[in-house]
């Protein structure tokens, strides 16, 4: 710890041998956002329209050129476009929705929203993902829909996804909030499949600030779901206006629209150098003293995965300390880390809902134990051996006697 700053009346000369200061704070993460983007926002701030309009219309042009010509329309959030899927996919009281357990709680609320039933499957512990060995298992004649997360940016295998799906006649909706630029078998995320959903909150890898966007599969559902993306209105000529169905509030912003503009040309830049600081994680942590430790790193995947986030998941049995302390020792450290995510079960709503722990074990160990590292574009790779060294050095000094 260095000394903490005084202030002295009288001015002295610096002395020549400075204190060596700590490095910055290293966050978990945070958005790229370049001084080009900050202008435009201004001249939407001062064009005289600030909420949805030509900027909207010009991002959703471009993110459904990025999906391959698919019609898609920005919202709001990355919660309500799934929300929107399901009343488009017809999923309401009485169906049910096959789900992961890992995944950020939206994932699962949007589906009690609409009045449907989560159904959990437990994950596959290497790619943390849904284990789609599982699903079948899980589907009964009141199954509507299957809601995978790519968890981290990591692709659910599709093909597996829509063979099971097509059999059983159950619509997808593809909770991709985390895999924009993530690609299955050469394609992007987004350019083929049923729903597709993307989230742009300032931790994804483009953001809106908030937002995000629904990829569907013809013009009659983005009708709809423009719909359901303000109170159900239809609007005709200068002064017809008809409702026909209960919408929300979920519009985007030009201001926001116009930050996703600016974020959109660099994605594909910004996700090869999360890869390209993945491989640095792998290298560093891979050296014999480091794997020594017993951490369990994520699938090396530097073809398909966007790295959306890096995360390992701590050796519990061998440790004398639980994550807390961990997190703790870094924040202490000056290093920002994050929990993505608890199991969903296991929250008290959940709980009420009757599940309990011991469901889904995969996912209660791998939820308990996993550690999100600091992973964004700007981040050099002297920071990454940072992490990796500060991290070491906490796990071996609490270690299980
Ligand atoms: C971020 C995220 C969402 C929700 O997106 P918001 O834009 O925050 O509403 C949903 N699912 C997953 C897996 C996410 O990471």
């Amino acid at each position: 710890m260095s000394a903490p700053a005084t202030k002295s009346a009288s001015a002295r000369p610096a002395p020549v041998e400075q204190a060596k200061s700590p490095p910055p704070y290293l966050p978990l993460t945070r958005p790229t956002i370049d001084e080009e983007t900050i202008a435009g926002v201004a001249d939407v701030l001062r064009s005289g329209w600030i909420t949805s309009g030509p900027n909207v219309k010009l991002l959703e042009a471009k993110l459904s050129d990025y999906c391959g010509g698919r019609p898609v329309r920005v919202f709001n959030s990355g919660t309500c476009t799934m929300e929107i899927a399901l009343r488009l996919a017809g999923v309401g009281p009485g169906d049910e929705v096959i789900t992961t357990p890992l995944s950020w709680v939206a994932t699962s609320n949007v589906v009690l929203e609409v009045g449907a039933r989560p159904v959990f499957v437990d994950i596959d512990p290497i790619t943390r993902n849904l284990d789609l060995n599982r699903v079948e298992a899980a589907i009964t004649p009141a199954t509507r829909a299957i809601l995978p997360v790519d968890l981290a940016g990591l692709p659910v295998d599709r093909d597996r996804l829509y063979a099971i799906a097509r059999q059983h006649r159950l619509r997808v909706v593809e909770d991709a909030a985390q895999s924009m630029g993530s690609t299955w078998n050469g394609q992007r995320i987004g350019a083929t499949g049923d729903f597709v959903s993307f989230s742009f909150h300032p931790n994804k890898n483009i953001t809106t600030i908030e937002g995000g966007c629904l990829v569907m599969n013809d013009e009659r559902e983005a009708k709809l779901a423009e719909q359901y993306r303000l109170q159900g209105v239809v609007r005709t000529g200068f002064d017809g206006m008809e409702v026909e169905l209960v919408g929300g509030k979920f519009n985007l912003t030009d201001v926001a629209a116009r930050v996703g503009l600016g974020q959109l040309p660099h994605l594909d830049a910004f996700n090869a150098k999360r890869r390209e600081l993945a491989r640095v994680y792998f290298q560093l942590l891979n050296a014999p003293a480091v794997r020594a430790l017993g951490l369990q790193l994520p699938v090396a995947d530097f073809s398909q995965s966007n790295w959306h986030m890096f995360q390992v998941v701590l050796p519990e049995a061998r440790l004398a300390i639980r994550r807390a302390a961990v997190m703790a020792e870094l924040h202490a450290a000056g290093i920002g880390t994050g929990v993505h995510y608890p199991a969903i079960h296991l929250f008290a709503l959940y709980r009420r809902l009757g599940w309990k722990e011991g469901d889904f074990p995969l996912a209660e160990h791998t939820c308990r134990n996993l550690l999100t590292l600091p992973l964004f574009p700007t981040m050099t790779r002297a920071e990454v051996q940072r992490v990796v060294d500060t991290l070491a050095a906490i796990l071996s000094a609490h270690q299980q006697p």
